[in-house]
């Protein structure tokens, strides 16, 4: 893999005027790297699951999130990025992939041969919130979906799957918090005593609060406002409103979850940003992170893939910041310095230059990363940029050895030089580094 070493240089004043969006990021090479870990991480525990890749598109009519998220909703009242189209139609940057993919497996009937799917997506989410660490315009999520079932094991999976992800991504210190939500016959009779709770301590909470009483009472469990927080001390819990059906389903889960070895605490208070969910929702927490606690969260939706228009089917998933992941695992790995590129050539006059320039695209055709000068640099300078791209070795012709026949090869790290023949440099090059073990 090569590596980039990015140089701070004193920035020559272009008074360029057109900048990035706020809260929309560059992922720089020497990032890109820490990126592709985690995304390769990724999918190789969810191929070994058994979880396929979607990708849906990134945009899509608004009323698909509107609908599945909720009107009432902080994404949907105040977060989402909404297009009008030139006939006056609105469209959305999705602001999570959930119902992109509930929309996409219901339209593509892939639920026709075998309900039980299971996906997973990796891409960019937009939501138009304050930015500040951890929290950004536009961010990245790992996305699971496991659909076509309502069966607990589902759920034991899906947890399953989020606890071994972080461990094979090297975070620790996650704590999973699960609480179950209900159904459409127990939470509405839970709505009814939380609604009586509220309507007695109105004037104690926040604006934001006493407006969501009447739009979505159930967020207000949510609220970080600590002296909602205090007051919610005391408002009736959902566990103790459970029908027989979700009761017996969370103890399934929990028990399962136990029996794996997955550290897990009931949170009754633990409520979701998005409407859709049912039963089992869920949330890998850190102290890690300051304010941005939450890593990743999910749950159930057993409702949803009939409100988009599809057959009567459950599901369930979860996802994951990949800004929030790269805040975590920064401090916890040394590797990017060994990453290396295996080649630097470095050539004197243009007859060197020709060489090894098809030298250079014949090693890349082959795979073996190496650098290139294109600009007519001193040996100096073009050492100065082997150096900069962290090469492991460089190759020099200049004219004086060009005539002999030969070049050289230094290896970067131990300073040691050797002539190399002309004749099959390609050949004595490829078996140089192979035999370095820098590839
Ligand atoms: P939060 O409570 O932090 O706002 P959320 O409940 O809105 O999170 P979800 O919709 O559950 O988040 O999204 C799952 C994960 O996506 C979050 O746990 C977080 O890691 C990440 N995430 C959500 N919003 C953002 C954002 N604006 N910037 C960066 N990551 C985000
Ligand atoms: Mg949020």
């Amino acid at each position: 893999m090569v590596s980039y070493k990015i140089i701070k240089v004193k920035t020559p004043d272009f008074n360029m005027d057109i900048k990035r969006i706020k809260g929309m990021n560059d992922i720089l090479p020497d990032e890109a790297i820490k990126w592709r870990r985690i995304e390769d991480i990724c999918r190789k525990v969810f191929m070994g699951f058994g979880y396929n890749e979607i990708r849906p598109p990134v945009i899509e009519k608004t009323e698909l999130f509107a609908r599945s998220i909720g009107e009432s909703t902080d994404i949907v009242e105040k977060e989402m990025y909404t297009l009008t189209t030139s006939k006056g139609g609105h469209i959305t940057l999705r602001p999570e992939a959930t119902a992109s993919i509930l929309r996409a497996y219901i339209e593509n009937s892939l639920y026709v041969q075998n309900p039980v799917q299971k996906f997973f997506t990796i891409g960019p989410m937009f939501r138009h919130e304050r930015p500040q660490k951890g929290r950004y315009r536009q961010f990245h999520q790992v996305d699971v979906e496991l659909l076509g079932t309502d069966s607990p094991y589902a759920d034991i999976e899906i947890i399953s799957l989020l606890d071994y992800l972080l461990i094979q991504l090297g975070i620790k210190d996650i704590t999973i918090q699960i609480n179950s939500l209900g159904c459409k016959e127990c939470r509405p009779v839970f709505q009814k005593s939380l609604l009586n709770f509220l309507q007695g301590v109105n004037k104690e909470l926040c604006q934001d609060c006493r407006r969501r009483i009447n739009t979505n009472p159930l967020r207000i469990l949510d609220c970080k406002v600590p002296s909602c927080k205090k007051i919610l001390i005391n408002a009736p819990v959902i566990l103790d409103d459970l029908c027989k059906s979700c009761n017996d389903h969370f103890n399934r889960v929990k028990d399962g979850i136990g029996a794996l070895g997955i550290a897990y605490k009931v949170i009754p208070g633990l409520v979701r940003g998005l409407d859709y969910y049912t039963g089992i929702a869920f949330e890998a927490i850190t102290d890690n992170l300051g304010a941005q606690n939450a890593v990743g969260g999910g749950g159930r939706y057993n409702g949803l893939i009939r409100e988009l228009g599809g057959p009567d089917l459950s599901g369930i998933g979860f996802a994951l910041g990949i800004e929030r992941l790269l805040l975590l695992t920064e401090n916890n790995r040394g590797e990017d310095g060994d990453v290396l590129l295996p080649l630097y050539l470095i050539a004197l006059g243009e007859k060197a230059r020709e060489l090894f320039f098809n030298l250079s695209q014949r090693l890349a055709r082959a795979s073996i990363p190496n650098g290139f000068s294109f600009l007519t640099k001193s040996l100096k300078a073009q050492m100065k940029l082997a150096d900069r791209n962290n090469a492991r070795f460089a190759l020099i012709a200049g004219e004086d050895e060009l005539s002999d026949g030969l070049v050289i090869l230094r290896d970067m790290q131990t300073k040691f030089q050797k002539q190399i023949p002309i004749e099959n440099l390609f050949e004595n090059i490829k078996n140089e580094i192979m035999e370095a073990e820098v590839i």
